[in-house]
Protein backbone atom coordinates (compact mmCIF):
# COMPACT_ATOMS: atom_id res chain seq x y z
CA UNK A 1 0.00 0.00 0.00
CA UNK A 2 1.30 3.82 -1.04
CA UNK A 3 2.38 5.67 1.83
CA UNK A 4 -0.33 8.35 3.18
CA UNK A 5 0.06 11.56 1.53
CA UNK A 6 0.58 14.54 2.99
CA UNK A 7 -1.95 17.44 3.68
CA UNK A 8 -0.80 20.87 2.95
CA UNK A 9 -2.78 23.68 4.06
CA UNK A 10 -1.90 27.52 2.27
CA UNK A 11 -3.56 30.35 3.72
CA UNK A 12 -3.02 33.96 3.60
CA UNK A 13 -4.78 37.51 3.76
CA UNK A 14 -6.82 38.20 0.51
CA UNK A 15 -4.32 39.87 -2.08
CA UNK A 16 -1.22 38.14 -1.04
CA UNK A 17 -1.21 36.10 -4.33
CA UNK A 18 -1.50 32.49 -2.63
CA UNK A 19 -3.45 31.24 -5.62
CA UNK A 20 -0.89 32.05 -7.63
CA UNK A 21 1.73 30.56 -5.67
CA UNK A 22 -0.72 27.49 -5.46
CA UNK A 23 -1.06 27.43 -8.79
CA UNK A 24 2.50 27.22 -9.71
CA UNK A 25 3.65 25.02 -7.02
CA UNK A 26 0.56 22.20 -8.72
CA UNK A 27 2.19 22.86 -12.53
CA UNK A 28 5.43 22.27 -11.55
CA UNK A 29 4.77 19.20 -8.62
CA UNK A 30 2.48 15.87 -10.28
CA UNK A 31 2.74 14.70 -6.60
CA UNK A 32 0.82 17.20 -5.92
CA UNK A 33 -3.36 17.29 -5.93
CA UNK A 34 -5.41 20.65 -5.46
CA UNK A 35 -8.48 20.16 -3.45
CA UNK A 36 -11.15 22.23 -5.70
CA UNK A 37 -13.26 24.28 -2.63
CA UNK A 38 -17.64 24.33 -3.01
CA UNK A 39 -18.09 28.01 -2.94
CA UNK A 40 -21.36 29.77 -2.53
CA UNK A 41 -19.68 33.25 -4.67
CA UNK A 42 -20.32 34.03 -7.89
CA UNK A 43 -17.49 33.06 -11.00
CA UNK A 44 -15.56 35.73 -11.47
CA UNK A 45 -14.36 36.82 -15.21
CA UNK A 46 -12.54 33.60 -16.28
CA UNK A 47 -13.27 31.47 -13.47
CA UNK A 48 -14.41 27.91 -14.59
CA UNK A 49 -16.88 25.65 -12.71
CA UNK A 50 -14.98 22.65 -11.73
CA UNK A 51 -11.66 23.62 -12.18
CA UNK A 52 -11.40 26.88 -9.99
CA UNK A 53 -14.70 25.93 -7.60
CA UNK A 54 -17.37 24.01 -7.46
CA UNK A 55 -19.96 26.62 -7.78
CA UNK A 56 -23.03 26.12 -6.10
CA UNK A 57 -26.18 27.82 -5.10
CA UNK A 58 -26.81 28.55 -1.33
CA UNK A 59 -29.22 25.23 -0.81
CA UNK A 60 -27.10 22.95 -2.13
CA UNK A 61 -24.18 23.59 0.18
CA UNK A 62 -26.31 23.62 3.19
CA UNK A 63 -27.55 19.45 1.66
CA UNK A 64 -23.23 19.40 2.05
CA UNK A 65 -23.51 20.58 5.16
CA UNK A 66 -25.87 18.69 6.37
CA UNK A 67 -24.57 15.12 4.64
CA UNK A 68 -21.43 15.73 5.91
CA UNK A 69 -19.67 16.15 2.45
CA UNK A 70 -17.06 18.92 3.88
CA UNK A 71 -14.26 18.41 5.43
CA UNK A 72 -14.35 22.01 6.89
CA UNK A 73 -16.32 24.97 5.52
CA UNK A 74 -16.46 28.81 6.93
CA UNK A 75 -18.36 31.84 6.09
CA UNK A 76 -15.95 34.58 4.14
CA UNK A 77 -16.48 38.04 2.77
CA UNK A 78 -20.40 37.00 3.28
CA UNK A 79 -19.62 33.56 0.87
CA UNK A 80 -19.75 30.01 1.63
CA UNK A 81 -16.39 28.21 1.15
CA UNK A 82 -15.75 24.39 2.08
CA UNK A 83 -13.76 21.54 1.21
CA UNK A 84 -14.84 18.57 -0.26
CA UNK A 85 -14.22 16.03 2.19
CA UNK A 86 -14.46 12.39 -0.15
CA UNK A 87 -12.06 14.01 -3.08
CA UNK A 88 -9.11 14.68 -0.26
CA UNK A 89 -9.21 11.34 1.70
CA UNK A 90 -9.10 9.53 -1.22
CA UNK A 91 -6.28 11.60 -2.46
CA UNK A 92 -4.39 10.77 0.63
CA UNK A 93 -5.19 7.43 0.99
CA UNK A 94 -3.78 6.93 -2.89
CA UNK A 95 -0.54 8.53 -1.58
CA UNK A 96 -0.55 12.08 -3.08
CA UNK A 97 0.07 15.34 -1.55
CA UNK A 98 -3.17 17.06 -1.31
CA UNK A 99 -3.12 21.27 -1.41
CA UNK A 100 -5.85 23.20 0.23
CA UNK A 101 -5.85 27.17 -0.42
CA UNK A 102 -8.53 28.10 3.11
CA UNK A 103 -9.09 31.37 4.95
CA UNK A 104 -7.79 30.80 8.19
CA UNK A 105 -11.36 29.82 10.05
CA UNK A 106 -11.13 26.63 7.73
CA UNK A 107 -7.66 26.12 8.48
CA UNK A 108 -7.81 26.37 12.17
CA UNK A 109 -10.66 23.31 11.73
CA UNK A 110 -8.70 21.17 9.61
CA UNK A 111 -5.57 20.94 12.05
CA UNK A 112 -7.78 19.72 14.67
CA UNK A 113 -8.64 16.83 12.54
CA UNK A 114 -5.30 16.91 10.94
CA UNK A 115 -2.41 18.05 13.09
CA UNK A 116 0.36 16.04 11.79
CA UNK A 117 -0.60 18.15 7.98
CA UNK A 118 1.82 21.33 7.23
CA UNK A 119 0.10 24.55 7.49
CA UNK A 120 1.47 27.51 5.34
CA UNK A 121 0.46 31.33 5.64
CA UNK A 122 1.50 33.04 2.77
CA UNK A 123 2.22 37.22 3.80
CA UNK A 124 2.62 39.94 1.37
CA UNK A 125 5.95 41.96 1.39
CA UNK A 126 3.99 44.86 3.23
CA UNK A 127 0.49 46.14 3.77
CA UNK A 128 0.71 48.45 1.02
CA UNK A 129 1.66 46.37 -1.74
CA UNK A 130 -1.40 44.13 -0.30
CA UNK A 131 -3.75 47.17 -1.01
CA UNK A 132 -1.94 47.51 -4.43
CA UNK A 133 -2.78 44.03 -5.77
CA UNK A 134 -6.34 43.50 -4.15
CA UNK A 135 -6.61 47.02 -6.25
CA UNK A 136 -5.01 46.10 -9.48
CA UNK A 137 -7.14 42.45 -9.64
CA UNK A 138 -9.83 44.73 -10.20
CA UNK A 139 -12.23 41.31 -9.60
CA UNK A 140 -14.17 43.26 -6.48
CA UNK A 141 -16.32 45.80 -5.74
CA UNK A 142 -15.15 48.75 -3.62
CA UNK A 143 -16.89 46.96 -0.72
CA UNK A 144 -15.47 43.94 -1.04
CA UNK A 145 -12.22 45.42 -1.14
CA UNK A 146 -12.33 47.64 1.87
CA UNK A 147 -13.85 44.28 3.27
CA UNK A 148 -10.96 42.17 2.64
CA UNK A 149 -8.28 44.69 3.67
CA UNK A 150 -9.48 44.93 7.02
CA UNK A 151 -9.95 41.58 7.74
CA UNK A 152 -6.38 41.30 5.87
CA UNK A 153 -4.25 43.42 8.62
CA UNK A 154 -6.18 41.40 11.69
CA UNK A 155 -5.86 38.24 9.95
CA UNK A 156 -1.90 38.74 10.09
CA UNK A 157 -1.87 37.86 13.95
CA UNK A 158 -2.94 34.51 12.81
CA UNK A 159 0.01 33.67 11.27
CA UNK A 160 1.35 32.33 14.24
CA UNK A 161 -1.16 29.40 14.80
CA UNK A 162 0.53 27.80 11.19
CA UNK A 163 3.90 25.97 11.13
CA UNK A 164 5.39 28.36 7.95
CA UNK A 165 5.30 31.75 7.21
CA UNK A 166 6.07 32.30 3.30
CA UNK A 167 6.74 35.64 2.16
CA UNK A 168 5.73 36.34 -1.42
CA UNK A 169 7.64 38.97 -2.83
CA UNK A 170 8.37 37.03 -5.63
CA UNK A 171 6.22 34.06 -7.00
CA UNK A 172 9.01 32.17 -8.15
CA UNK A 173 10.97 32.28 -4.86
CA UNK A 174 7.80 31.68 -2.94
CA UNK A 175 6.67 28.51 -4.35
CA UNK A 176 10.17 27.31 -4.67
CA UNK A 177 10.27 28.04 -0.41
CA UNK A 178 7.20 25.83 -0.58
CA UNK A 179 8.56 23.26 -2.32
CA UNK A 180 11.59 23.34 0.16
CA UNK A 181 8.85 23.15 2.81
CA UNK A 182 7.46 19.97 1.71
CA UNK A 183 10.50 18.13 0.71
CA UNK A 184 11.65 18.59 4.31
CA UNK A 185 8.90 17.47 5.75
CA UNK A 186 8.61 14.32 3.79
CA UNK A 187 11.94 13.49 5.28
CA UNK A 188 10.38 13.68 8.96
CA UNK A 189 11.40 10.25 11.43
CA UNK A 190 7.66 10.33 11.81
CA UNK A 191 6.66 10.04 8.70
CA UNK A 192 9.42 7.68 7.49
CA UNK A 193 8.99 5.12 10.51
CA UNK A 194 8.39 2.37 7.67
CA UNK A 195 11.96 2.88 6.06
CA UNK A 196 13.81 1.90 9.57
CA UNK A 197 11.27 -1.64 9.81
CA UNK A 198 12.13 -2.38 6.25
CA UNK A 199 16.05 -2.46 6.95
CA UNK A 200 15.22 -4.61 9.80
CA UNK A 201 13.12 -6.54 8.13
CA UNK A 202 15.46 -7.26 5.26
CA UNK A 203 18.05 -8.77 7.86
CA UNK A 204 21.88 -8.15 7.93
CA UNK A 205 24.05 -10.65 6.39
CA UNK A 206 27.10 -10.63 9.14
CA UNK A 207 29.42 -13.35 7.68
CA UNK A 208 29.99 -11.31 4.64
CA UNK A 209 31.08 -8.81 6.47
CA UNK A 210 34.61 -7.90 5.17
CA UNK A 211 37.14 -8.53 8.19
CA UNK A 212 39.69 -6.12 8.21
P1 LIG B 1 -11.84 34.09 -3.11
O1 LIG B 1 -13.27 34.52 -3.07
O2 LIG B 1 -10.89 35.27 -3.20
O3 LIG B 1 -11.58 33.04 -4.15
O4 LIG B 1 -11.54 33.39 -1.71
C1 LIG B 1 -11.82 34.05 -0.52
C2 LIG B 1 -11.20 33.29 0.65
O5 LIG B 1 -11.83 32.04 0.80
C3 LIG B 1 -9.72 33.01 0.46
O6 LIG B 1 -9.06 33.32 1.69
C4 LIG B 1 -9.68 31.54 0.18
O7 LIG B 1 -8.46 30.95 0.63
C5 LIG B 1 -10.84 31.07 1.02
N1 LIG B 1 -11.32 29.75 0.62
C6 LIG B 1 -11.34 29.19 -0.61
N2 LIG B 1 -11.82 27.95 -0.54
C7 LIG B 1 -12.09 27.69 0.75
C8 LIG B 1 -12.58 26.54 1.46
O8 LIG B 1 -12.88 25.48 0.92
N3 LIG B 1 -12.73 26.67 2.82
C9 LIG B 1 -12.41 27.82 3.47
N4 LIG B 1 -12.57 27.82 4.80
N5 LIG B 1 -11.94 28.91 2.84
C10 LIG B 1 -11.78 28.84 1.50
Amino acid sequence: MPQQGILIVVSGPSGTGKGTVCRELLRSNSHLKYSISATTRSPRAGEVDGINYLFVAKDQFRKMIDNDDLLEWAEVYGNFYGTPRHYVLEQLHKGYDVVLEIDTQGAMKVKEKFPEGVYIYIIPPSLDELANRIYKRGTDSIDVIKKRLQCASGELSLAQNYHYIVMNDQVAAAVQKVEIIIAAEKLRAERNTALIDNLYSAGCVVNEVPTL
